[in-house]
């Protein structure tokens, strides 16, 4: 693995304060772990031994250009697909093999690209289902007002059906049916995806929200400036493979990631 975006790098040329913050975040615990993971369709694999951690408070982007197996990577810390060689490692211990429903559970939830709301319940019911693991009726409450707080478009569309929103909204809803499970860990594949460029602006707004909240994110992106910008450090992956990682500014100024994925 390349370490062009060096940690060092970032700590010489960072501000003081965003350095004190970055150094904070750099020291926290690790939450998600993942090491020489392998994951495979029938006889292709798709991921071909990846290692990478998340901290405590960090906002984490995982970039990489269309099938570099980014999606696959978290569908198999989530349990949505078996996951082959290595390890997966959340708090500390070993989640191989464990469901998605179980890890919800955890603290470890998914905001899956494609969004998967229930278009057929209203807004106010999705973000209920997102609770349903807890039965703290007053903090449940609580939670979905400070949903609202950060998305007021859907304090707006409430009573609304699920369905007939647009797909930014939609978005919006499913990070907020995720916020209701109060996770420990939000991972976010591609949440600007299809979605206009103000739509788009919107989102990343509503991502730098949420982690400057303290939830702490693995963000999966094609859009790989807006996402090492936003980002505390940054994995590129390609066919399967982590090739280089960082701190996220000294990724973005990198010629290699410049070069290839922002069309310089
Ligand atoms: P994208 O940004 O397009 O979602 P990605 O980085 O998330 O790309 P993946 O969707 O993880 O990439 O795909 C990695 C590889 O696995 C690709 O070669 C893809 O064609 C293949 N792949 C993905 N899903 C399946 C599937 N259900 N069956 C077979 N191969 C698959």
């Amino acid at each position: 693995m390349s370490t062009t975006a060096s940690m060092s790098d970032a700590t010489t040329t960072t501000p003081s304060t965003t350095s004190a913050a970055a150094q904070a975040k750099a020291a926290g615990k690790t939450l998600l772990k993942v090491s020489g993971l392998r994951v495979g369709y029938g006889g292709i694999q798709a991921v071909k031994g990846v290692d990478f951690e998340v901290r405590e408070g960090e906002l984490v982007s995982l970039i990489g250009s269309n099938g570099a197996g980014k999606t696959t990577t978290m569908k198999a810390i989530t349990g949505t697909l078996p996951a082959g060689a290595g390890d997966i490692e959340f708090l500390g211990r070993s989640i191989k093999g464990r469901g998605a429903w179980d890890l919800v559970g955890e603290g470890l939830v998914m905001v899956p690209e494609g969004r998967g709301v229930f278009t057929r319940m209203t807004i106010t019911e999705n973000l209920q289902i997102g609770a349903y693991i807890r039965n703290d009726k007053a903090e449940i409450a609580a939670d979905m007002e400070r949903v609202f707080v950060t998305f007021p478009r859907l304090r707006e569309r409430k009573d609304q059906l699920a369905g007939t929103m647009s797909g930014g909204e939609q978005q919006m809803l499913a990070m907020g049916r995720a916020l209701m499970a109060r996770p420990k860990v939000l991972l976010l594949d591609e949440p600007t995806m299809g979605l206009s460029p103000i739509m788009c602006d919107k989102i990343f707004e509503v991502v730098q929200a949420v982690s400057t909240q303290g939830v702490t994110i693995l963000l999966v992106e094609q859009n790989a400036n807006r996402a090492l910008q936003l980002a505390d450090r940054g994995y590129v992956m390609e066919s399967g493979l982590i090739t280089m990682d960082g701190d996220a500014k000294a990724l973005l100024r990198d010629p290699r990631v410049r070069a290839a994925y922002l069309g310089e």
